[in-house]
């Protein structure tokens, strides 16, 4: 390939997927690069040594509301169905996380926990999914003390670990992704598609990137390629201040380091996770045979250390979604407005969004469907 229609920046969902769709959907010549040295950007996955697939930057579960991500990634990979569970340490005893009706039977004697379920389910309904942060502020003086008792024992410590920052100073959704749920349901999502790609997410996104119109090259930053290239269409799915030099000022991220180790059978956990959110210096520990399908084999435990994000160090994996974060963003959304119809920012790092796996996916297909395609003569597929 030449000169490439579109230079498409990341490899990780955002960028397969909208590579796949102008490629397979337009007919035009696509260039992905990662300065990574593979694809799949943070769903990476590859064998560890024990023989047991296990996930570079982290857990990754698939889960999705959404029929037309489901459908679409569908062409790329058969699934396994995946129930992740997790568990809390809390005052020495391990309970589903989110925290549920199972969890305050665990925690409490018979009768009082009996009335705190009812106070739950009196006050919002069986079934339904309550953020911490509103649970707090209730008056009822049961729902209360459950509130501040949660918050406490399962929020606070976790949270300061996570983001060095208490959890009313983030955005009130990052609380919220892990609601207490009025129920007896211990999965950690209750998504309608819930399921691992049957031989791991590399070889969904090898399958996605197989196409004679898309070429990749690996261990390229884009810094690297620009000047050669001041033209190009883009769609760059790095860090958006990142592009831009850091023009007014870097936005935060955070990061974590990941330490795996394969261990004896005794040692494997019963469920996928366990949170630990007032002990050690690590959120939580992995065991990724669950997740690899292969929950009888030997276990292989990855423990999340968080870390403040340090350019050229590690790796930015979360946007911190603050008021300041937020303020920070808009200079730089003003900038990529500027640059509309040539370079087009998507996903976790180009949006500075909290994106999950299906979210990214639909990021890129409506970038696709409603910038791409829409602005060229012919509809697309
Ligand atoms: P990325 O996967 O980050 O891909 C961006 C790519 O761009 C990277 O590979 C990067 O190397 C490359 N890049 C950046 N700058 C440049 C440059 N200048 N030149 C060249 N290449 C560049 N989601 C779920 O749905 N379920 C989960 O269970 C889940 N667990 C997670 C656990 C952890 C620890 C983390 C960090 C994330 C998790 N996610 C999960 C979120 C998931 O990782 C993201 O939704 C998804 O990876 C976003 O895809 P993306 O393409 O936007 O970004
Ligand atoms: N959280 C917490 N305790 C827990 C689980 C989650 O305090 O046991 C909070 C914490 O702030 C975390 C956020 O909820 O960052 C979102 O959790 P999630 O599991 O969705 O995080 P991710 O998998 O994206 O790291």
């Amino acid at each position: 390939m030449s000169a490439p229609d579109w230079v498409i920046v990341g490899a990780g969902f955002t960028g397969a997927v909208v590579a796949e769709r102008i490629a397979s959907g337009l007919g035009q010549d696509v260039l992905v690069i990662d300065r990574r040295t593979h694809i799949a950007g943070n769903a990476y996955d590859e064998p560890h040594e024990s023989g047991c697939l296990i996930h570079r930057y982290g857990p990754h579960i698939f889960h999705t509301n959404s029929k037309p991500v489901w459908d679409y990634l569908s062409r790329f990979t058969a699934w396994r169905p995946y129930y992740h569970r997790v568990l809390g340490m809390v005052d020495g005893c391990a309970v589903p996380i989110p925290f549920n009706l199972n969890s305050v039977r665990a925690l409490f004697p018979p009768r009082m926990a009996d009335r705190l379920s009812e106070a739950l389910i009196s006050r919002y309904g069986f079934g339904k999914k309550v953020p911490i942060l509103k649970l707090r502020q209730e008056a009822d003086p049961d729902l209360r003390f459950l509130g501040t008792y949660i918050f406490q024992k399962v929020f606070e410590g976790y949270t300061l670990k996570q983001w060095s920052l208490r959890p009313d100073q983030l955005d009130p959704s990052v609380t919220a992704r892990v609601p207490v749920h009025v129920s007896r349901d211990d999965r950690y999502f209750q998504d309608t598609y819930q399921a691992m790609p049957e031989e791991g997410y590399t070889a969904l996104f090898r399958r996605l990137l197989d196409h004679p119109r898309i070429s990749v090259r690996l261990g390229v930053d884009w810094k690297s390629l620009s000047a050669a290239m001041p033209h190009a269409r883009i769609v760059y799915t790095g860090a958006i201040d990142e592009f831009f030099d850091y023009e007014y000022g870097a936005l935060p991220y955070r990061s974590l380091r990941f330490e795996p180790m394969a261990v004896a059978p005794h040692r494997g956990l019963p469920v996928g996770t366990m949170n630990f959110p007032n002990e050690f210096d690590f959120t939580r520990i992995t065991d990724q045979r669950h997740l690899s399908g292969t929950p009888d084999g030997q276990p292989v435990l990855i423990h999340e250390y968080p870390e403040a994000h340090m350019p050229g160090v590690n790796e930015r994996y979360y946007p911190v979604p603050t008021e300041a974060s937020t303020a920070l963003l808009q200079p730089y959304l003003k900038r990529a407005e500027e640059l509309k119809g040539r370079v087009f920012f998507a996903g976790r790092l180009g949006d500075y969004a909290y994106y999950n796996m299906d979210q990214a996916c639909a990021r890129a297909l409506t970038l696709f469907h409603k910038q791409i395609a829409a602005a060229l003569p012919m509809a697309a597929e």
